[in-house]
């Protein structure tokens, strides 16, 4: 009981000292964050982010690849050696027209605070905590391709902290893959000779309208949503060309699969209907859904409620988006946590608003709160041994078991 005892306090006290480090780098995350706000770099374009916080990785003392797994803007910075190895993830792409309506910036700092700020854990309790520079999340899963290329192996937890309108210690997320679709038909003259063509915009229309029928007998947590990129030249020729782009998503595997049957199903039956070609193709790295491990959650939302601030759970309310974050949850025990930078109602992810809140003052108490949270769950995983086996065991039941959570 009395080791035990001055186990706890000494965690307590590491806790403490981790999160005054913050206290201590705060000016320098709240400019690095307002910098990279400033100054926002679409996915894999990410040149100046990634070299800010590469630098000032490197000058804290850790060890610095850039470029790694083929991309110029992934970096790893590893401080320490040995096992447990608790990555921080850092995401850094802006959106197009919208600069840092993700707020990803927020990410980042808090990445590097966190990192920085740990260093006297691993110090002094071992084990190691590395930041890995995730880019391109938004739309191309910067993710996926670095765990096909191995930079998630030998890893014991990943953490990922991101902004938002509340605070939790997960997310719900849904599977999701895209589908870049093209039908080909036959130009004519849409008035003098409108029984010589074949209407490939009709095709995409008649596919807009299937999925529309189709959408009443879907699941409820499913999403079938697209764009039309090419509707034809002109009013006067029959659209011989058409090109759409679409998301389809689901809670789990199995469901987004009978899923994506039914949607090509639309298009197919679009093509007999107009004489039309129908052409398709599935994304290459779809996004899995969110595996969030609840013994790293339980002791980030205990760490997130000391800092005063109140953590919500899962209910129906929640939206869901998706992230190459959940393709990470499926080979590493991991959390995707939300810090709230706003409650404006207006605010929502890839608004304008939330470009704004991603730089004011809420939004850099978030960079600092994330922080510290993250910073005091590496603290638990690197000084509680048990901790770790314990989110490996979890990490290691049938997916099943853990799907039915509903996450
Ligand atoms: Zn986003
Ligand atoms: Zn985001």
């Amino acid at each position: 009981m009395e080791a035990n005892g001055a186990k706890t306090k000494r965690i307590e006290e590491l806790k403490d000292r981790v999160s005054a480090e913050v206290d201590n780098h705060r000016g320098e995350l709240v400019a690095l964050s307002h910098r990279i706000h400033d100054d926002p770099e679409l996915g894999f374009r990410e040149v100046k982010a990634s070299a800010w916080l590469s630098d000032y990785l490197s000058g804290s003392g850790f060890n610095v690849e850039r470029g790694i797994s083929g991309m110029p803007t992934a970096f790893r910075a590893v401080y320490g050696r040995q096992r447990p190895a608790i990555a921080i993830l850092a995401e850094y792409d802006a959106l197009p027209g919208l600069g840092h309506g993700c707020g990803h910036n927020i990410i980042a700092s808090i990445a590097v605070g966190a990192a920085v700020a740990a260093r006297p854990a691993v110090d002094d309790l071992g084990g190691s905590v590395m930041v890995l520079g995730t880019p391109a999340e938004e739309l191309h899963g910067g993710k996926i391709t670095m765990i096909e290329r191995g930079a998630f192996a030998d890893l014991d937890a990943a953490l990922i902290v991101h902004p938002g309108r509340r605070n939790a210690a997960t997310e719900k997320t849904l599977a999701c893959v895209s589908l870049d679709v093209e039908f080909f038909g036959r130009e004519a003259h849409a008035s003098a000779n409108p029984e010589q063509g074949l209407n490939a915009l009709e095709a995409m229309v008649l596919s807009f309208n299937s999925i529309n029928s189709l959408r009443q007998h879907i699941r409820r947590q499913s999403r079938v949503h697209g764009i039309i990129t090419d509707g034809g030249k002109a009013a006067n020729i029959v659209p011989g060309h058409s090109a759409g782009s679409f998301l389809v998503r689901s809670d789990n595997q199995r469901d987004l699969g009978e899923l994506k049957d039914k949607v090509l199903s639309c298009f197919e039956g679009a093509a007999i209907a107009t004489g039309t070609r129908l052409e398709y193709r599935w994304g290459e790295r779809p996004y899995q859904p969110l595996r969030s491990n609840q013994v790293i959650e339980s002791r980030f939302a205990a760490n997130l409620s000391s800092l005063g601030r109140r953590v919500d759970s899962p209910d129906e309310t929640w939206g869901a988006g998706s992230t190459d974050m959940g393709n990470v949850s499926q080979v590493v025990p991991a959390i995707h946590a939300t810090i709230a930078i706003t409650t404006s109602p207006e605010a929502t992810l890839h608004s304008p608003e939330f470009a704004l809140a991603a730089a004011s003052a809420e939004g850099d108490l978030g960079v600092i709160d994330g922080a510290k949270a993250t910073a005091m769950t590496v603290v638990d995983l690197l000084g509680r041994p048990r901790l770790v086996e314990q989110a490996w065991r979890e990490f290691s039941t049938p997916a099943g078991v853990a799907a039915g959570r509903g996450i």
